[in-house]
């Protein structure tokens, strides 16, 4: 049913060359697919540059700003390799007439660096030049080429976000590969809008983006990225019209339930709800035992107590006979739900039960018989729940926690598993109710807006990365109060290598001032290792945690009581609240330590200012729109809106009423996509994921 010339975009991503199975499920970690599906070329081309390196900036050692990527020709002078113990970093020495340049490398091969820096000759070297001390140095330059290879180079180069373990040079040669793939398409926009708007075509947009000739093909602001915002505005709200006009009222099954079970698991649990958590439980019910089909956004910060909310409605569900799939976007988080729900379910006797990708065979044939018999009555897992060969004898609700990984439209299809099963999707994205309305349609909405009792406001603090003597003190005291620390480094993009060396040397300067007592957690570990360190961390042996963000922190370990995030200037906002929200979570008083590498920039300022000021997720998310509107390049990417990949609310916004009003016109004029335009239109929506109203479309 999808257009054939849609096929070289939906193959998969390991068809490209340097794409193996292994570079392919670290990129799974970067887009927007579910943990175990297989990414596709089109998922590669549909990923934004989170920046760029602009090459054309070609100053003498004496004009180098600090803090700014340039490209400098140098002449070698000396070599000065690591030592053979210790933690000092080779150094390359060199020079020009105006002044003296060393480059850094960490954990670097001497037999590469001399072939690649011969003593006495001319190099052009690209990368971050950073002060040190009065010296300019530059780690791990991104480029060292000689005139030939400078004339090769572009002038200006996109960068991806990255995870660790993924080489920048892989993903820029895999989306070249993607970009080589584009099939022709036909143009979707009307004439007007395009003549209006001066926009590419799809591809070309899409070439601009990935290989930008001036900054302004690679902006949120350019043209190129506008277009293809618009292209997904315009499905997201085409798929919004076509769902409504085909199922005005989809009925659902009436789950009333007894109370039975609820009232077991209340009475068991530890604590009392919080106001919120019972005024969304009863929302939740009140769906729950309508004859209409539940779609349900439970919205709460990190530590709001969703789970037990959701717990709670899959007991009412069990009470009527029916099962519930708890769905988390990663293994990580999988365990977690699990661990957590039968604690709490036990006192019920309700049956829980763990399915994801990396079970053994016997463990998963055993789980899928007490699913499709109906004994196993909450299932928790990763998409593996949704494989072709589970079944469930009466799967009545759908749980999603969202974290940011699945579109909200993606997730109706997960339902075809159960008999019109109702749905519920948790997330701590805040996202504003009207923004809500309009970019994912009538969903109700429940708001979990009150922490459980006893919490004690965090405290956070930014402090420069000189006083981080004082930080460990403070890491130090905490430990012997019988506390749990964690402490975030950052990945950044432009030097994958710096990063792992940076969390592997914070994690080995931390052992030697409290040994054996550190563990670690970072995104090149299999997953026994760093479920090793998350456990040690978990039950205390090991109360002080280093990791990378790329990690999911999403556990929840209620002793935590500090979090040290480095480099915090390079986070946004949402993600440095997302990483404070993983401390006071008990009655513990708890800290947050920012730590900054001065100088900081503006918006840099501001965000940490907005981190000491307030823990309302609401007002974090409105001041972050609002930064992120005056064009905030790094903190962009990691708060776009679940479900969109290109479009930005923050900066698009302006478009959004002239998608829904070409949608309206659409769907006046030709709500069956039937015309030529219609046909266009139609491969629209199976590139950003919209095919579900397609299929609407074909089924009457
Ligand atoms: P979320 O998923 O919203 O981030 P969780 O459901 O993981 O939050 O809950 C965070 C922590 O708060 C858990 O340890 C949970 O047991 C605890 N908790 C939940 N509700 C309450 C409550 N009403 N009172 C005290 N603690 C609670
Ligand atoms: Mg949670």
């Amino acid at each position: 049913m999808r257009p054939d010339v849609l096929n070289p975009l939906f193959a998969p991503a390991t068809g490209l060359d340097g794409i193996g199975a292994k570079t392919a499920a670290l990129l799974n970690r970067l887009l927007p697919v579910p943990e175990g599906i297989e990414p596709r070329i089109l998922d590669l081309l549909l990923l934004p540059p989170s920046g760029l390196i602009d090459r054309r900036n070609r100053p003498t050692i004496g004009q180098a700003v600090p803090g700014t990527l340039a490209t400098v020709e140098v002449t070698v002078d000396r070599h000065k390799p690591a030592p053979a113990h210790g933690r000092a970093p080779y150094r390359v020495l060199c020079h020009d007439e105006t002044g003296s340049l060393t480059l850094v490398f960490f954990h670097a091969r001497a037999d590469y660096l001399e072939r690649a820096l011969p003593v006495g000759e001319k190099r052009y070297v690209s990368g971050q030049v950073e002060a040190w001390g009065d010296m300019l140095q530059m780690v791990h330059p991104d480029r060292i080429v000689d005139a030939a290879g400078l004339a090769k180079l572009p002038p200006i180069e996109p960068i991806y976000p990255l995870t660790a373990g993924l080489k920048r040079a892989t993903i820029v040669r895999a989306i070249d590969g993607a970009l080589d793939a584009l099939p022709d398409l036909p143009e979707w926009q009307s004439r007007d809008v395009m003549a209006k708007m001066r926009w590419p075509a799809f591809g070309e947009a899409l070439q601009r983006l990935h290989r930008p000739q001036v900054p302004q093909d690679a902006a949120l602001e350019g043209l190129a990225w506008r277009r293809l915002a618009y292209d997904e505005l315009l499905a997201g709200q085409l798929a919004l019209l076509l769902v409504r006009a085909r199922t005005v009222k989809v009925s659902g099954v009436a789950r009333a339930g007894t109370g039975e079970l609820q009232a077991a698991i209340t009475t068991a649990l530890p604590f009392a709800l919080t106001g919120a958590q019972r005024r969304s439980a009863a929302e939740i019910g009140a769906d729950l035992s309508s004859g209409e089909r539940m779609v349900r956004l439970l919205q709460g910060d990190v530590g709001s107590g969703k789970t037990v909310v959701a717990l709670l409605a899959m007991a009412q569900v069990a009470e009527s006979g029916g099962q519930s799939a708890l769905m988390a976007p990663t293994e990580i988080l999988a365990r977690q739900h699990f661990k957590t729900l039968s604690e709490y379910a036990s006192a019920a006797g309700l049956k829980v039960a763990l399915l994801t990708g990396k079970d053994r065979q016997s463990e998963r044939r055993k789980v899928r018989e007490g699913l499709a018999n109906g004994e196993i009555d909450i299932a928790v897992g990763t998409h593996a729940l949704f494989q072709q060969d589970v079944a469930f004898r009466s799967l009545g609700l759908v749980v999603v926690d969202e974290q940011h990984r699945f579109g909200v439209h993606q997730r109706l299809a997960l339902t075809a598993k159960g008999d019109r099963p109702d749905m519920l999707v948790m997330t701590a994205t805040p996202i504003p109710r009207t923004l809500l309305l309009t970019l994912y349609g009538d969903m109700d909405v429940s708001k979990l807006d009150e922490k459980p009792p006893g919490r004690k406001p965090i405290a956070s603090r930014a402090l420069p990365d000189e006083r981080i003597d004082d930080v460990v003190t403070a890491v130090g005291r905490a430990m012997q109060a019988g506390n749990r620390v964690y402490w975030v480094c950052p990945l950044v993009e432009e030097s994958e290598a710096v990063d792992a060396a940076a969390a592997e040397e914070r994690f080995a300067a931390l052992s030697a001032i409290f040994p054996g007592r550190v563990s670690m957690v970072h995104g090149r570990q299999d997953l026994t290792a760093k479920q090793a360190a998350l456990a040690a961390f978990q039950d205390g042996r090991t109360p002080l945690l280093v990791a990378t963000t790329v990690v999911e922190v999403g556990v929840d370990v209620p002793e935590a009581t500090v979090m040290v995030i480095e480099h915090a200037e390079r986070f946004g906002l949402a993600q440095l609240h997302q990483l404070r929200g993983r401390v006071g979570r008990s009655d513990r008083a708890s800290s947050c330590l920012l730590v900054y590498k001065p100088p900081l920039g503006e918006t840099a300022r501001a965000r940490l200012e907005i981190m000491r000021e307030t823990e309302d997720g609401f007002r974090i998310a409105e001041e972050d729109l609002k930064l992120r509107g005056g064009g905030d390049v790094l903190g962009t990417r990691q708060s776009g809106f679940p479900g969109f990949r290109l479009a930005q609310p923050a900066v698009h916004l302006d478009m959004l009423d002239m998608a829904r009003d070409e949608a309206r016109y659409i769907m006046e004029t030709d709500a069956d996509l039937k015309g030529e335009r219609g046909a266009a239109l139609r491969t629209l929506l199976y590139l950003f994921d919209r095919d579900h109203a397609v299929r609407l479309i074909s089924a009457g």
